[in-house]
C-alpha cells in the first residue's frame, strides 16, 4: 500500500509531536515551517527551562468554550504519556512540585531531542516556507497548500501554526487565516498569560516591587477572577503569575468595552478578625516620638508603604501621635484593598498564549476539520488555553499526538470519513 503523504504546517511543539507520531505510524511526513528552524518558541518556554507538563491534569486548568470535548481529548494523551514520550526520545525529566521540566532544565535539549527524532524518522523539513493558502485541488482531490509561489499536495494536512502570541517566534496568527479559508469560525482571540496595564501614574514609584498578594478582577460589583501568588508591580501596571492567570478574563471583559478594576490584598493570610487584632496590637507603636513611616514599618515593602501613606494624605516624616486616625485607617484599608483601573493588557508580543481560536465543535473526535476533511488541527490554533504550569505544552503534545495518529491512520479511521459524532 502506498504511504500516506502528510503535510504538517508549523514546526512548533504540536507540529513536531504530530510529525513524529504520524511518521512512527509509517506515513511520509513533511513539515512546512516559516522560520529557518523548528521549535523556536520552545527555547523561551519556562524562562528557558521548558515547563513541559504538569502532574495535576485536572481539566479545570484549561479554558475553552467546549470543556466537555476538551476533557475527552485530554484523557487520550495524559501527563504519563508525555513522560513516556520524552523518556523514549532520551530526555530525562524532573518533577518540581508537580511541574515537569527536562532534568537539565534547558529548553534547548527538548528542541534538540525532538529534531533528532524527526531526523531519525526521515521527516522532511522545509523551512522558510510560509503557507498562505489551503484548499482541495480540484483535479487530483488532494489537499493543496501554497506559499503563493510554491504549491504542495498531500493526502492529509495537519494545521499546527499556533496562535499569535509571541509572533517573533513564528506564530503570527496565519493559522487562524488558514482556518477561516477552510470555512471555520473563530472564538475571538485575545492575549492570555500577559501583563495588565493600569491607569494609575503612582505605579512608577513602586515599579520593581514584588509581593505575595491576592489579586481579583472586578466588573462592577462582580468578581470575575481571583488569584494568589507573587505579584510584580511595574511602571505601567501589574505582572507575575497571578496576573497572567486572570489576564484572559480581563481581556474578554474589556473586549466588550466594559471597565475592569483590580483589587489587591497584600495580607491575604489575615481574616477580618485577625486583621483587627493586628491593628489593635500595633496601637502600642503609637508613641509620641515615632514618625508615620516608623509606625507602619514592617507591614509591607517600604516603597508600597510610603505610597499608601501618601495616598491616605499623610507624610512619612509626620509624627504618628498627631496623625488623623481616619487617615491611619485608610492606610490599613489600602493594604487590604488597593484598587487599580485596568486600561488594557500588553499586546500579543508579550503574551505567552492566545485565548480563543477554532471551536472544538468544528473538529471531530480525531481533531479532523468538519469543514475540510483530511485537515487535522493541533495546538494553540484551537480554542484551548491553559493556566501557567506546563498546561499549554501538554495540550500541544496531546493534540499533536492525536492529530498525528488520526492523520496517519487508514481511511476509515476518521480522515475523509463521514463524521457522525457530535
Ligand atoms: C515566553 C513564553 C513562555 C512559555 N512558557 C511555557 C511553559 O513553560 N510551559 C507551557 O506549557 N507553555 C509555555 N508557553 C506556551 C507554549 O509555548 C505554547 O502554548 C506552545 O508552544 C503552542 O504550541 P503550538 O505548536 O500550537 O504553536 P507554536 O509553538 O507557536 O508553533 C507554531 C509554529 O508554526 C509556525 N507557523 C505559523 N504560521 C505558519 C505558516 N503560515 N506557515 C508555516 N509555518 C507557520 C511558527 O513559525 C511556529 O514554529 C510559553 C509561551 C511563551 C511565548
Amino acid at each position: 500500500m502506498a504511504q500516506i503523504r502528510i503535510g504538517v504546517i508549523g514546526g512548533g511543539a504540536s507540529g513536531m509531536m504530530a510529525a513524529i507520531t504520524a511518521a512512527r505510524q509509517g506515513a511520509e511526513v513533511t513539515v512546512l515551517e516559516r522560520n529557518n528552524r523548528l521549535g523556536k518558541k520552545l527555547l523561551s518556554t519556562g524562562n528557558g527551562r521548558c515547563n513541559l507538563g504538569n502532574m495535576d491534569m485536572d481539566p479545570g486548568h484549561y479554558h475553552t468554550e467546549q470543556p466537555g470535548l476538551l476533557e475527552h481529548f485530554l484523557k487520550r494523551f495524559s501527563t504519563e504519556d508525555t513522560i513516556s514520550f520524552f523518556q523514549g526520545i532520551g530526555v530525562l525529566l524532573k518533577d518540581k512540585g508537580g511541574y515537569l521540566y527536562p532534568a537539565c532544565e534547558q529548553a534547548a535539549v527538548v528542541q534538540d531531542a525532538l529534531r533528532y527524532e524527526l531526523d531519525s524518522l526521515h521527516v522532511r523539513e522545509i523551512t522558510e516556507c510560509h503557507i498562505r493558502e489551503i484548499g482541495r485541488d480540484g483535479r487530483t482531490g488532494k489537499l493543496q497548500v501554497s506559499t503563493g509561489e510554491k504549491t504542495y499536495l498531500f493526502d492529509r494536512v495537519i494545521l499546527a501554526c499556533g496562535g499569535q502570541a509571541a509572533p517573533g517566534t513564528g506564530s503570527d496568527g496565519s493559522g487562524y487565516k488558514l482556518a477561516r479559508q477552510m470555512g471555520h469560525s473563530l472564538i475571538p482571540v485575545v492575549p492570555a498569560l500577559v501583563q495588565l496595564r493600569c491607569g494609575e501614574t503612582c505605579l512608577r514609584s513602586v515599579a520593581g516591587v514584588r509581593a505575595d498578594a491576592e489579586i481579583s478582577a472586578w466588573c462592577g460589583e462582580s468578581c470575575a477572577a481571583r488569584e494568589r501568588g507573587e505579584l510584580q508591580l511595574t511602571d505601567y501596571g501589574v505582572s507575575g503569575i497571578p496576573v497572567f492567570q486572570i489576564s484572559r478574563v480581563v481581556n474578554y471583559i474589556m473586549r466588550e468595552h466594559r471597565e475592569v478594576k483590580l483589587r489587591i490584598d497584600f495580607l491575604p493570610d489575615y481574616g477580618e478578625a485577625e486583621y483587627a487584632r493586628l491593628k489593635a496590637a500595633r496601637k502600642l507603636l503609637l508613641q509620641e516620638e515615632r514618625t508615620v513611616e516608623e509606625f507602619f514599618t514592617g507591614l509591607l515593602h517600604k516603597k508600597l508603604m510610603c505610597l499608601f501613606i501618601r495616598m491616605a494624605g499623610l507624610k512619612p516624616g509626620d509624627r504618628i501621635a498627631l496623625a488623623d486616625p481616619a487617615a491611619i485607617e485608610k492606610v490599613y484599608g489600602l493594604i487590604r484593598r488597593w484598587e487599580l483601573h485596568v486600561t488594557g493588557s500588553n499586546s500579543f508580543e508579550s503574551a505567552q498564549v492566545c485565548a480563543g481560536g477554532v471551536p472544538l465543535d468544528e473538529v471531530t473526535k480525531d481533531l479532523e476539520s468538519r469543514k475540510l476533511p483530511g485537515v487535522f488541527f493541533a495546538g494553540e490554533v484551537l480554542d484551548v488555553d491553559g493556566r501557567c504550569g506546563g498546561y499549554n505544552l501538554q495540550w500541544a503534545w496531546c493534540s499533536g499526538y492525536l492529530a498525528g495518529m488520526a492523520a496517519a491512520a487508514g481511511e476509515r479511521q476518521g480522515a475523509y470519513a463521514q463524521d457522525t459524532s457530535a
